[in-house]
């Protein structure tokens, strides 16, 4: 294998770590919710590890191993507070599991991309481009369009580098033994970009799997979510105030996820915006019914249903914690409801290295979010509002 074709796979290895393994941490959120939640993001990179998808199980693990050795440390208050339990079970986690594996499906990767390189130089004489998101390649191969139609560019990193990372955390866990080369190809998607759109009142979405992360779990939705969630925020809605609310439910029989609950945090909010108040609350109530959090939803009390920049930063945290998390969006001025999602090729790489705040411009072509498709209203389905602001 040549040089350039190793360097090359590094440097999409790098360009994984720096655009899709960091969550983003609101010191307001209780640290709780992050040790809680983040269990899934173990329990899916295992899924996909044994089910030789090794790129997304890289991603996870390496989100996990980023979240507690970097992010909670460096930017969340409560960081030392945590119970020796908790932090002795993450950080056995990391050491047995989370950090062997990220740097077996490293090696892995790296011979993959390596080869893919070497494969591209041999079909095509066209340069390569970087910073190359695997995605892209996947989008490339089923898109006549060419490469550059799907570049994107790589925002400058708030942080610091995190080349040393893993090898920081190696340093402080273990040492890990030489890997065998990968033998299974990554998943593949045709799915091409869909332009966001509105769904009018609940028409439901039965479009296939697929955000170009590969498989995604189904996310069903009470039907009667769009009507209760609209007698809650009614007052708010009447003196054009947003108002917000957190998506709880479980896992069912490891094909989907199921929207039960609706957990409506104290809260302040204005006509474009809606900030959760003593989260602690609702980190609670969702905790102690043995729920989990698979997104959230909010009302545009003056316009269409969409996200706007604030709402992309504020959605990325439950979407790279768990893929399917949708945030649902009501504009009962318009008579509108849509379920979003952040695209994995583009929304989360951009959102998560911006670093500006209040509402700002984002380029948006490929998009960064669209309508979800793997969300199914259920009518038999009953969704339980808890409203936390009396
Ligand atoms: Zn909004
Ligand atoms: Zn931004």
């Amino acid at each position: 294998m040549s040089e350039s074709s190793i360097k090359s796979a590094r440097e999409r290895v790098q360009w994984l770590l720096e655009n899709q393994c960091r969550i983003p941490i609101r010191s307001t959120t209780p640290i709780s919710f992050y040790y809680k939640t983040s269990d899934n993001l173990i329990e899916e990179a295992d899924h996909f590890y044994k089910t030789n998808q090794f790129e997304q199980s890289f991603i996870l693990y390496s989100r996990y191993i980023t979240l507690f050795v970097e992010e909670l440390k460096q930017h969340h208050p409560d960081f030392l507070n945590v119970s020796v339990n908790d932090r002795e079970r993450v950080k056995e986690i990391i050491r047995t599991k989370a950090f062997p594996r990220a740097e077996e499906l490293k090696s892995k990767l790296i011979d993959k991309y390596a080869q893919d390189y070497g494969d591209q130089q041999v079909h095509s004489r066209e340069n390569f481009i970087k910073p190359k998101s695997p995605f892209l390649l996947r989008q490339k191969s089923t898109n006549e369009h060419g490469e550059d139609k799907v570049k994107i560019s790589a925002p400058g990193l708030g942080h610091a580098p995190t080349n040393t990372h893993h090898e920081q955390v190696r340093a402080n866990y273990v040492q890990i033994p030489a890997v065998e080369t990968m033998e299974n190809h990554l998943v593949q998607t045709n799915q091409e970009s869909i332009k966001p759109t509105y769904d009018r009142w609940q028409k439901p979405i039965t479009n296939s799997l697929s955000n170009g992360m590969g498989s995604f779990r189904r996310m069903t939705v009470p039907n009667d979510i769009t009507t209760k969630f609209l007698q809650v925020a009614q007052r708010n809605t009447d003196r054009s105030i947003e108002t917000c609310g957190i998506l709880a439910g479980y896992r069912k029989d490891n094909q989907q996820y199921v929207i039960t609950h609706i957990v409506v945090p104290k809260q302040s909010g204005g006509p474009d915006s809606c900030n959760t108040e003593k989260e602690e609350e609702m980190v609670e109530y969702i905790s102690t019914h043995n729920l989990i959090t698979l997104g959230w939803i909010h009302t545009h009390p003056t316009q269409t249903a969409f996200l706007s920049s604030v709402d992309l930063h504020t959605h990325l945290p439950y979407q790279m914690l768990i893929e399917e998390a949708i945030a649902i969006v009501i504009s009962p001025k318009f008579h509108e409801t849509a379920i979003f999602s952040l695209t994995s090729n583009t929304g989360i790489p951009i959102i998560s290295t911006c670093r500006k705040t209040g509402f700002h411009e984002h380029a948006n072509n490929p998009p960064l979010y669209v309508i979800s498709s793997h969300t199914t209203y259920d009518i038999g389905l009953q969704c339980k509002i808890v409203d936390l602001r009396a």
